[in-house]
């Protein structure tokens, strides 16, 4: 292997978030005490040191800042108070920036003024998309905005092909960035380039992660997180796929009854939604736990915005039920104000991206194990061994 150092690669990572393992001297605690680290020796010591010695290629094919899950017990018992469980943090958010070909995750992730400024931006896009549709779609003059009073039938069914917008370009952004982050961490390695068959064997590591989020539950420091987190995750894919799926449900002309799916999964979903990210933010507040002990902006926003979508859609649902249908409007307009930010920025470029970076990481992290054995079987030795 032969790997170019670059000696602003420090600076470039510490634009994202504490960096402050410069004091490290390689003991290995952190490895000793993290349940993740298995039988990777150097983990999570490798990504602190690809960064010390500048070597840029081999932090961006690394794939050990995603299997970290932010437990803390490596920033506990670190004698040195260099934190890696934060290194990593700041790891994770270069390397989503890295895999993003638009920039706008490097933007996002390494400026408050460019986060706080895409979302504003995005929210008062949305904000004169809803007067321009009401002045010019509608025909009604700005004077009756606040006197006019009239139930939301009249934006199906255009809020439908709107909602499944700004849901599917995001998605499509951030399914993009999957497959630069294939091309990045296993595809430049034609070493570790694996069989089709491998590959279609190996898609139930990402299917179980992506869904279960196994690698949490595996450290017995997390066990109590881990089912919450579990039920956010499902609050969050129901949700997309209630909005994606079943929005119509919600549009019918005579409001649904109390028997109607919709109700239930909707209920449900929005109830793991508040719980989950209120957990979060709680934790955050009290700073009890090693994981919430130091948050940095980016760590507080996207539990915001989800809590704030959650709470918003509430009061939407109890002023449409209630009959009043001026509030119902306004606060329809402010719950649109709060959730498509979130969907647009911080689904491709923000802290959401984890939810598909992280399984993937998974999933070419077996496949490259499986490489590994097969040639060490075969008496190869694998060039990225040597
Ligand atoms: S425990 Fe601290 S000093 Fe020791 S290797 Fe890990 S980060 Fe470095
Ligand atoms: S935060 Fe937890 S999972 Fe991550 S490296 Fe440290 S000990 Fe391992």
């Amino acid at each position: 292997m032969n790997f170019d150092s670059d000696p602003a690669l420090l600076a470039e990572v510490r634009k994202y978030g504490k960096f402050d393992v410069t004091g490290c001297f390689n003991c290995g605690s952190c490895t000793l005490s993290c349940d993740l680290a298995n039988d990777h020796v150097s983990f999570p010591r490798r990504s602190t040191r690809y960064v010390l010695m500048g070597l840029k290629q081999a932090l961006h094919e690394s794939l050990d800042p995603w299997i970290c899950h932010d437990c803390g017990d490596c920033s506990t018992v670190c004698p040195r108070q260099t934190e890696p469980r934060e290194g990593m943090v700041t790891l994770r958010r270069y390397l989503a920036s890295v895999y993003d070909w638009t920039g706008l995750a490097s933007k996002v992730n390494s400026s408050k003024i460019w986060h706080i400024g895409s979302l504003s931006f995005v929210g008062a896009l949305v904000l004169w998309l809803i007067v321009l549709y009401h002045l010019y779609v509608v025909k009604m003059p700005l004077s009756d905005f606040s006197s006019t009073s009239m139930g939301l039938e009249h934006t199906f069914p255009t809020v439908t092909s709107f909602t499944l917008v700004v849901i599917l370009f995001p998605l499509l952004i951030l399914l993009s960035n999957a497959f630069r982050m294939y091309g990045i961490t296993v595809h430049r390695k034609e070493s570790i380039r694996s069989p089709i068959s491998q590959w279609i064997v190996e898609a139930k590591t990402f299917m179980l992660h992506f869904f279960t989020y196994k690698k949490m539950s595996e450290c017995p420091t997390e066990k109590g997180r881990w089912p919450k987190h579990l039920l956010l995750g499902i609050g969050c894919l129901g949700m997309l796929a209630v909005l994606v799926f079943a929005l119509r449900w919600f549009q019918t002309d005579k409001i649904y009854p109390l028997s109607h799916p919709q109700r239930w999964l909707g209920y449900l979903f929005t109830a793991f939604l508040l719980f989950g990210s209120g957990d979060i933010l709680l934790g955050r507040i009290k700073k009890e736990k090693e994981v919430y002990k130091s948050s940095e902006f980016e760590d507080w926003v996207f539990p915001v915005l989800l809590f704030a979508t959650a709470l918003s859609g509430i009061v939407v649902h109890i002023l449409r039920y209630s009959g009043l249908e001026l509030a119902t409007h306004y606060s329809y307009a402010v719950h649109m104000m709060i959730a498509v930010p979130m969907l647009v920025v911080e689904m491709p470029f923000g802290k959401w991206t984890h939810m598909i970076y992280r399984p993937l990481a998974m999933y070419f992290q077996s496949l490259k194990e499986r490489t590994l054995r097969q040639e060490w079987s075969s008496g190869g030795v694998p060039e990225y061994v040597v």
